[in-house]
């Protein structure tokens, strides 16, 4: 089969590789399309723990084409996806049913290979079934599944006027999720572009535009947009310096949610007076673990709209030409297509 395979940090080929061999308990996937994501970009510069050599690609749909001996009622020709995070099950955090934090949590795509290549082999514990589903729409199961764990983590109180900074993909997803739950009213703040333009579209009832060299601008729009602050800030860019403008942009009792992916030598200033006088409370949510049910149940209802967040198509063989659109941030998100699909 073919296959993005790296065998060191920035050094990838397009490659014949060895079709995966199942086990008993795991199904084989042709893969049809696997969603790019910032991740990946990390995974290229080898941050967050990849294992070498590796395929990547955590956001892949496909169609069963193999089924193990005791892999469950799976048929081939089912159209799935599969959640790519598996915890270890033994660890401190595993047995407090606290599965996200394991100590030795292992990604398809990150330390086990993902879907840039024609098939990869998973866990039929893993693997959902996307009938509904275009694949453009199915390779975002797991972005809106870590939105979903977003949500959850920021509890948002009904009633609730919120300020999300970013418009990328899983953003304009969170922005939907809150428009469903709990915010009354949202406003979106981000460069002004086609991300921006399509979260007014999608979700946001008033979208500011951010010039981050002249930052008084969008921070006078927020303030006669709401003058005593938001009651939840989510800080979606993944820059460390709109961490300390979230902070900054909060109602006295109020929320942060820090979403963005930063680099994780990244800090910013808060002010602990601020935080104690003000009552502020400052949350982060990371990835998810057990949320694919809840993402396909907004998905397939068409409460989540996605079909316009994927804007760039990708042959599989053209990884690097996927990862200059990605630097130069061309488009909102991209999709590898292997060979046949
Ligand atoms: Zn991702
Ligand atoms: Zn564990």
């Amino acid at each position: 089969m073919k296959a993005i395979l790296y065998d060191a940090p920035r050094s990838f080929s397009y490659r014949d590789m060895p079709e995966p061999t199942i086990d008993d308990d795991e199904v084989l996937i042709r893969v049809r399309a696997c969603g790019v994501c910032g991740t990946d970009l990390h995974i290229h510069e080898g941050e967050f723990g990849p294992r070498f050599p590796l395929v990547p690609g955590h956001e892949f749909a496909g169609e069963i084409a193999a089924v193990g001996a005791r892999a469950g009622t799976w048929r081939t020709g089912d159209r799935v996806v599969a959640n790519c995070n598996r915890a270890c099950g033994h660890c401190f955090f595993c047995r407090r049913g606290e599965a996200l934090h394991c100590e030795t949590l292992k990604a398809y795509g990150i330390q086990m290979d993902g879907g840039f290549a024609e098939y990869l082999k998973v866990k039929a514990a893993d693997v959902f079934p996307v009938s509904g589903l275009s694949w453009r729409e199915a390779i975002m199961v797991e972005p809106t599944a870590c939105a979903v764990h977003g949500m959850d983590i920021l509890a948002v109180r009904p009633g609730s006027d919120v300020l999300m900074f970013g418009a990328g993909p899983t953003g304009q997803v969170l922005a939907q999720l809150l428009k469903h739950n709990g915010a009354t009213r949202l406003t979106v703040a981000a460069p002004a572009g086609p991300k921006l333009d399509l979260a007014a579209r999608l979700s946001a009832d008033r979208v500011v535009a951010v010039d981050r060299n002249d930052p008084e601008l969008h921070r006078k729009a927020l303030r006669d947009i709401s003058p005593n602050g938001f009651d939840y800030v989510v800080e979606a860019t993944g820059a460390a310096a709109m961490c300390a403008e979230a902070v900054h942009q909060v109602r006295r009792g109020g929320t942060v949610l820090i979403y963005g992916v930063y680099p994780e030598p990244a800090t910013f200033p808060v002010n602990p007076f601020d935080v104690f006088r003000n009552e502020i409370t400052i949350k982060g949510s990371f990835a998810q673990i057990h949320d694919f049910g809840r993402s396909l149940a907004y998905l397939e209802s068409g409460q989540v709209k996605v079909g316009e967040i994927v804007t760039d198509d990708f042959e599989l063989k053209d990884w690097g030409a996927a990862l200059d659109n990605a630097w130069a941030r061309r488009g909102i998100k991209s999709v590898m297509i292997p060979p046949g699909s």
